[in-house]
């Protein structure tokens, strides 16, 4: 999906004008690309007649650039179709916090199961249990058992022998008694949606009392999921969908439609088999996913708020100058420090869609060390590096809490940026997938 778009959007983006003849052009492609990403074709009407209002309305038609415009409303809109802002957990003011796991056999329940409450402890320091009402499939509680644990959450099972609806309210009993934050009730799943499955969810349910249901929908499955979810909206009331096996799910069409179908936001997202893999659902984030173009707007709004023009221009001037000193290098690095974490501007910056920069960890704590070693250097020292030796080198680890190694380092470090610089043709922009592995 994100292909089919991103070449129709690249299309209309370069234009300096725009007809209504090349929006109904382009709304026709999205329409195909959305379909064939398995998008519920109702959500695919109603979505490509807003994009075209809006872009055929003042919005657009006179604006300096239309195609980018239009770039803009399709992200905005695929954003609002999946719910625009994303949805948190309620949390009972009268602890526990029952949250009721449903869905389809191998939907992702008993793994989703284990990263909430994996997630909730992490995120929100709750001390969580989960209970094991799968007592139908083989070895289903043995794996709650070794997730759960895995997950640092207590595991209350009464093995295959006991009925679900009494495990739950025995669980819950449980978990008032014992003062747990949250509890997590796994339940069991059929191949379909059945009658008897449904009675024992809402039987579980009425004697959970739950704060959140939430359903597992298997996004790999596409428009199936969004009808099972559909069939379960009529008979158990849920809050909110966990969209399970997002990493196997190239096209898109089911976390795109799953909102607009249902009424039902998403609330996390699970896109592995790792405890890890689990994220709360942005639908921004994720319609830029989608895009493949990364956060450009806040980005540029961000550098354009932060970066001082006539700052940036001495700069310049002093790279091509080559009169580029430790002191300039620490203003730059406070400047870009100023954007946010540096994790985060890297997600945020176009063409890094599968680039492995993304996936870069980057150690906050390692500028913080490049600033104080430079902070606790002369003046005379930041104009000429090279005089820093001996007693001087350690002058400055002590100062800064580091070590001889790290000054060495940085300054190593700092030299090769300025040969970089030299050798820069004045208007070119260095490698900075090369610059970030050195
Ligand atoms: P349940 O029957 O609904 O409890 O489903 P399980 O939690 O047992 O998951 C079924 C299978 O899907 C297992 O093999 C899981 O490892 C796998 N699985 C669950 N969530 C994810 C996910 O987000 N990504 C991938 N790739 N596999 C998943
Ligand atoms: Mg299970």
């Amino acid at each position: 999906l994100a292909e089919k778009l991103q070449a129709t959007l690249a299309d209309v983006r370069g234009r300096g004008t725009l007809t209504e003849d090349d929006v109904n052009a382009a709304m026709r492609e999205i329409r195909l690309a959305l379909l064939e990403a398995d998008v519920n074709f109702k959500v695919v009407k109603r979505f490509t007649n807003a994009v075209k209002e809006r872009a055929l309305g003042s919005d657009v038609i006179g604006q300096l650039n239309p195609g980018q415009q239009v770039v803009k409303i399709v992200n905005d809109e695929l954003s609002e179709l999946m719910g625009g802002e994303s949805v948190e957990l309620k949390f009972s003011s009268s602890p526990p916090t029952v949250i009721l796991m449903a869905g389809l056999q191998g939907s992702g329940k008993t793994t989703a199961t284990a990263k909430l409450a994996r997630y909730l402890r992490e995120q929100h320091r709750s001390s969580v249990a989960v209970a094991a009402c799968d007592v139908y499939r083989p070895a289903a509680v043995e794996q709650l058992i070794t997730v759960g644990r895995q997950a640092g959450a207590e595991v209350y099972e009464r093995g295959t022998d006991a009925d679900p609806v009494e495990i739950a309210k025995w669980a819950h009993e449980r978990a008032t008694r014992e003062g747990k934050d949250v509890l997590i009730v796994d339940t069991a799943g059929r191949l379909h949606v059945d009658e008897n499955l449904m009675k024992e969810l809402a039987e579980i349910k009425r004697v959970t009392n739950p704060t959140d249901v939430l359903l597992v929908v298997d996004a790999m499955t596409g428009q199936d999921a969004v009808n099972v979810a559909e069939q379960f909206a009529e008979v158990v009331q849920f809050d909110g969908v966990v969209m399970s096996k997002l990493d196997g799910d190239a096209r898109g069409g089911a976390a795109l439609s799953v909102k607009s179908v249902t009424g039902k936001p998403i609330l996390f997202a699970s896109t592995g088999e790792k405890l890890d893999n689990f994220e709360r659902f942005h639908p921004d984030r994720m319609a830029q996913r989608i895009l493949g173009m990364g956060d450009v707007m806040t980005l540029i709004e961000k550098a354009e708020s932060q970066f001082d023009e006539a700052q940036a221009k001495e700069l310049e001037r002093k790279i091509r100058k080559s009169e580029f000193g430790l002191d300039d290098f620490l203003d730059q690095l406070r400047q870009v420090r100023k954007l946010g974490p540096l994790q985060s501007l890297l997600g945020m910056m176009p063409g890094l869609g599968g680039h492995q920069l993304r996936n870069l960890r980057v150690d906050e704590r390692e500028f913080d060390r490049i600033q104080a070693i430079i902070t606790s250097m002369t003046p005379e020292e930041r104009r000429n590096p090279e005089i820093i030796k001996g007693s001087r080198r350690i002058r400055i680890a002590r100062g800064s809490g580091t070590n001889v190694q790290a000054v060495k380092a940085l300054i190593r470090q700092f030299s090769q940026m300025q040969k970089l610089m030299k050798s820069m043709q004045s208007g070119k922009m260095p490698d900075i997938g090369a610059l970030m592995r050195q």
